[in-house]
């Protein structure tokens, strides 16, 4: 069964609180027939549609395919976390990418959420976007190594928007009693993911890109003109680019030897009214230190948005609510017996290192993803800088495209299992606390 069926209705959003309160799209077309194009997209979530967007901003003719509707994936469907810098930290990318490269990421970083705030506002997209991020930790160690890293933010990178929480100053933002500290990033923010992604496709559309809904692509062949087939037509381009992210499937199978997809889950309380100030006492978001993290801010009518609990392999589990009831009552347990109003899950897409995959697969076709839970900012930031290296300034996917992304052991067939053992294994050392 392909992954872009196997949990959802087809053509239909998830039963998410997100698509509850959100103005949907009329349906754009099916693609019907032959068609040419500058550049044709594949997929229509912030890397499609932020890669339409700029490229018809800059005059191309742009035709976007979507197997399904836009923001569809993960983009629909995630914890609406805008985070700083990339997925990986900058002392670890440091490391990775030597310190020349690892600043460079840095700034790429700050663009990336420049980038989305700056579509918000030139877009007018009402998606709810504020400022914060808390990072947050259960053990003294884990706050300690919080805090030395924004102190080596503030000091290598001049980064004025990261505070210190001692114990008694998380607890007053998030009285949880599983945390003893963290830094608040202001610089960070949270937004509605769907309403981001759908404001995405008016632009585009607005913009002129061409959108098809409901038009999965079957196949690609690559030459100096990318002939790319759905079930009722094709569309001749010059250029292509790829932004399937976990819903890839087989369609390339070089990108799916590197990324792989894994399952995330959501779920949205009842309105807490005055007992939202038990959960957090601003509108920030928090993540924490866990392996498989947790996440949850406030929605803007007071529910607890929160997210945590992983799958892997194509099956959501059959009660998402309870899956994610678990770790968050571990977090809030006062809320164990809180009503679970909506409960809905994501496939999203990682790589080896946790650091996404840019890759240029032809010449004239380029490919963006595994940005393994940080792609809120860096997808669409990968739209912009894909629609930039089309345009012939390559110089920031380049940079993305050196951070290292090795294939996953075991080729496709194995990738699974041994990923399923790996995982269990960093879940284990969290429940020990090790
Ligand atoms: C539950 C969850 C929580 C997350 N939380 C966060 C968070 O808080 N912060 C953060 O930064 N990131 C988060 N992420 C990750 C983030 O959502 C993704 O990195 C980002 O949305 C990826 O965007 P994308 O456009 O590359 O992929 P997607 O949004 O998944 O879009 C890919 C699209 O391609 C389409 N497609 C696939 N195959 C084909 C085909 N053959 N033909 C045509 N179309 C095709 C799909 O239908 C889909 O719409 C989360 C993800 C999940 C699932």
């Amino acid at each position: 069964m392909n992954l872009l069926d196997a949990n959802d209705r087809p053509g239909t959003y998830p039963p998410s609180w997100y698509a509850a309160t959100t103005g949907l799209l009329p349906p754009f077309p099916a693609l019907s027939g032959e068609t040419t194009a500058d550049v044709c997209v594949v997929g229509g979530g912030y890397t499609g549609l932020s890669a339409a967007l700029h490229l018809a901003e800059a005059g191309l003719s742009v035709v976007l395919l979507e197997a399904q509707r836009v923001g569809f994936g993960a983009s629909g469907r995630n914890g609406g976390q805008l985070g700083s810098g990339q997925r990986q930290d900058q002392m670890a990318l440091e490391k990775i990418v030597g310190p020349e490269d690892a600043a460079k990421l840095w700034a790429l970083g700050e663009e990336a959420k420049a980038c989305v705030k700056g579509l918000v506002d030139r877009h007018g997209i009402e998606c709810h976007l504020k400022p914060g991020v808390a990072w947050t930790a259960g053990s003294e160690g884990e706050v300690h190594h919080l805090h030395d890293y924004a102190a080596h933010l503030q000091a290598r990178y001049a980064y004025p928007h990261i505070e210190l929480l001692d114990e008694a100053a998380c607890r007053a933002l998030c009285p949880s009693p599983a945390y003893r500290g963290g830094v608040l990033d202001m610089g960070a923010g949270h937004l509605h993911p769907l309403a981001f992604a759908l404001g995405l496709a008016r632009a585009a559309a607005g913009a002129g890109a061409v959108i098809h809904e409901g038009s999965r692509v079957e196949r690609i062949d690559e030459g100096a003109e990318v002939v790319v087939h759905t079930a009722g037509g094709r569309v001749r381009a010059r250029h292509l680019v790829l932004g399937c992210n976990g819903y890839l499937g087989a369609l390339d199978g070089r990108v799916a030897a590197r990324v792989m997809p894994i399952n995330n889950f959501v779920a949205a309380t009842e309105p807490l009214g005055e007992e939202a100030a038990k959960v957090l006492t601003r509108d920030v978001a928090v993540a924490d230190d866990k392996f498989v993290v947790n996440y949850f801010r406030l929605s803007h009518d007071r529910r607890l948005l929160f997210g945590g609990g992983e799958s892997y392999g194509y099956r959501f589990p059959a009660d998402i609510a309870a899956k994610v009831r678990k770790p968050m009552t571990e977090v809030f347990p006062h809320l164990k017996d809180v009503r679970i109003d909506y409960a809905w899950g994501g496939t999203l897409a990682i790589t080896m290192k946790r650091l996404p995959q840019f890759a240029r697969l032809a010449p004239n076709v380029l490919s963006a993803s595994g940005y393994s839970g940080h792609g809120v900012g860096t997808a669409t930031h990968a739209g912009f800088l894909m629609a930039q290296a089309i345009r012939g300034e390559a110089e920031g996917f380049d940079t993305m495209a050196r951070m290292p992304t090795p294939r996953f052991p075991g080729g496709p067939a194995l990738r699974t299992p041994l990923l399923v053992l790996a995982m269990t294994w960093f879940a284990l050392r969290d429940r020990l606390g090790v």
